[in-house]
């Protein structure tokens, strides 16, 4: 009895390895597979291959690693004439959906021939590289720096500013990465650009949350303005990744709030426009910052300013727990004023009105502003204007991102 039952496993596994639909010989077959990387612009897919009939469809399916729920398999279909052998060729144009360097794209063929045999190719995987640069890499905990230009020393400062940015942000938020983050640091804003697709947009650094990926340009001789700018980006990625779900989104002034937070103390051209917008009564109501910001450059400053300003605010008088439990609502899909009255007890309006209550008064802000020449003649006595500059071209930065 036991004989016969293996026999028939035997008979079974004969069976099912026999092809049942499909001779391999007469099914359509690979004569030539290749890829052609052009970053940052696009990827070509080149196919050829024959059957006995003719081909009537081929197409390469493709996806990435990126942090969804859902993983997407994407297709391209190139052109050719029915044949019983082609040559064909599929573009991935990034100016449609593009991608930043060092992501793994995984992609096979699926080729039918007139029969209506089918061929699956095996699944390859293409790394999207910058080849461009001759990159070297550091890699501490979560974090993994890729740069081209300077020494390991400079490499080894900005890790050192990020993995200070990421203790912060852990003990005054307390998030943390998830994933690791890979860090491309181009040696300054024009070779970055290099590295984008929509060059026309200025743009000093960019955080790709679905792809934990920074790109950021970043000279050795800039090293200070970088450091900022660095944890700045870093801030909007941890965040992203602890908040990220397919309900959750960020009021914007809680996103660039917090990462401005995180980067340290605002320039003193940010605050004194916050001190201005309250003299003048013209502040931008809350409500206003949940969604995108301004194009206009004085109102999205004053929208960063009041962003920074109402995350202080929280910090300061509320705990980080509250702003960890604020960032779990979110992610479960609250609305930001049942988040807001679920966490504190007042929502957006409630948050606005206590908010303001805290600004100084005008008299205090008007000295203030008084002293700010002072401020920059002793900066400028220095020497240290480039400080400064590093400022300002950070805001620029950031009101170019949110236009993005
Ligand atoms: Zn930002």
């Amino acid at each position: 009895m036991i004989k016969r039952i293996l026999l028939l496993i035997i008979f079974l596994l004969i069976l099912s390895s026999v092809p049942s639909v499909v001779n391999a010989d007469d099914g359509p077959s690979v004569l030539g597979e290749e890829v052609e990387l052009a970053f940052p612009g696009k990827i070509i897919f080149y196919l050829e291959a024959q059957s006995a009939v003719d081909i009537v469809d081929a197409r390469l399916h493709y996806k990435v690693s990126r942090m969804n729920y859902a993983e997407v398999t994407s297709e391209g279909w190139p052109d050719f004439v029915p044949a019983e052998r082609i040559e064909t060729s599929w573009v991935w144009d990034m100016r449609r959906s593009s991608l930043p360097p060092g992501i793994s794209v995984t992609y096979w063929w699926t080729i039918e021939d007139a029969d209506g045999a089918l061929l699956q190719t095996t699944p390859l995987i293409l790394n999207f590289d910058d080849l461009r640069y001759d990159w070297k890499s550091i890699t501490e905990g979560p974090l993994a720096i890729y740069w081209y230009e300077g020494d390991e020393h400079f490499a080894q400062e900005l890790m050192d500013a990020s993995q200070r940015g990421l203790l912060r942000l852990s003990s005054d938020i307390g998030a943390f990465p998830e994933k690791l983050i890979n860090i491309f640091v181009y040696a300054s804003a024009n070779d970055l650009r290099g590295a984008m697709i929509f060059s026309q947009e200025w743009s000093g650094g960019a955080a790709f949350t679905e792809f934990d990926t920074i790109t950021i340009g970043i000279s050795p001789g800039n090293i200070d303005w970088g450091r900022g700018a660095l944890v700045h980006e870093l801030t909007h990625m941890v965040v992203h990744q602890s908040v990220f779900s397919p309900y959750g989104q960020l009021p914007t002034w809680l996103d660039e709030g917090l990462a401005m937070y995180n980067e340290g103390e605002p320039s003193f051209s940010l605050q004194s426009r916050l001190d201005e917008a309250v003299i003048e009564d013209r502040l931008i109501s809350v409500r206003s910052l949940c969604s995108s910001f301004s194009a206009e450059p004085e109102e999205a400053y004053l929208s960063y300013a009041e962003s920074y300003s109402i995350v202080e605010y929280l910090l300061a008088n509320y705990g980080q727990g509250k702003m960890l439990n604020l960032l779990t609502l979110f992610k479960e899909g609250s609305t930001y004023d049942e988040a807001l009255s679920q966490v504190y007890g007042f929502d957006i309006y409630g948050l606005d009105t206590r908010w303001q209550e805290t600004l100084t008064t005008p008299v205090v802000q008007t000295e203030k502003l008084w002293l700010h020449p002072a401020l920059i003649a002793v900066l400028s006595a220095l020497g240290t204007v480039s400080l400064l500059a590093g400022a300002l071209a950070l805001e620029e930065r950031d009101w170019r991102r949110t236009r993005a």
